[in-house]
């Protein structure tokens, strides 16, 4: 029986002062105002519809590569453009409209079940925000319930809104860790992430083996043992 329906995650743009720079904030005020760990979105942010969205990105995409140098009259590239574009907005980076957050519905504990639930090998798929080229890995995460616990597919959901966003890694895990503890009422939250970034496999210095690993824990995963007992569960 679902018991408890959670509203969809605000989305919350920076504030700016008059020069378009973000205050200097102290780290607890900021984390109660906006979480310095925010997407940094303009208030403006969803103000054009989807469609409108699209058919701006698609000229603006039409002109970069008319500049690069190419012959848009190529059948092979004529619909590159506005296919981008589409992606773009209804795909890769649809996690940044909040109108997309995914149904979370939660169930009563009634098993009383109180050791952790880690939720293992989430695919991954993001982009850097820096080169807009794509990172991906796995994401695994891990809550211990109080109350409450969540459809299991809704984590990897979950993980997905938040990857689906120009991103960097740290702030992506952060982003995931803040949502689960907002979602599931305990600080008792893990998320790890296991990702390679194609910009710095196929360009830069084109260290093809390299991954990055970033990892947040809070409340009893700060315990050493329940640490451990997450680790070894999403190496097995
Ligand atoms: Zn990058």
């Amino acid at each position: 029986m679902v018991i408890t329906e959670i509203p969809n995650h605000p989305s919350i743009p920076h504030s700016t002062d008059a020069t378009g720079n973000r205050p200097a904030t102290p780290v607890s005020a900021a984390r109660q105002d906006t979480p310095s760990f925010a997407t940094p979105l303009r208030k403006d942010a969803f103000e054009l519809s989807d469609e409108d969205k699209i058919a701006k990105i698609e000229g603006h995409f039409q002109a970069i590569m008319q500049t690069l140098g190419l012959d848009l009259s190529d059948d092979s590239l004529r619909g590159t453009p506005g296919r981008v574009a589409k992606m773009f907005v209804k795909e890769t980076f649809k996690g940044l409209n909040p109108a997309n957050y995914p149904k979370i519905s939660l169930f009563d504990n009634k098993y009383q079940y109180r050791r952790m639930l880690v939720e293992r090998d989430i695919p991954l798929y993001s982009f850097c925000e820096h080169h807009f080229l794509p990172l991906y890995g796995k994401a695994h995460v891990a809550y211990i319930p109080n109350g409450k616990v969540i459809g299991l597919s809704k984590l990897n959901r979950i993980v997905e809104h938040f990857a689906r966003r120009p991103q960097v890694q740290e702030r992506l895990t952060m982003q995931i860790a803040d949502e689960l503890r907002r979602v599931l009422g305990v600080e008792d939250v893990a998320v790890y992430i296991d990702a390679q970034h194609m910009c710095v496999q196929a360009r830069g210095v084109h260290h093809h083996h390299s991954g990055t690993s970033t990892a947040e824990y809070g409340g009893k995963f700060l315990n050493e043992h329940i640490r451990n007992e997450f680790l070894q569960a999403i190496k097995s």
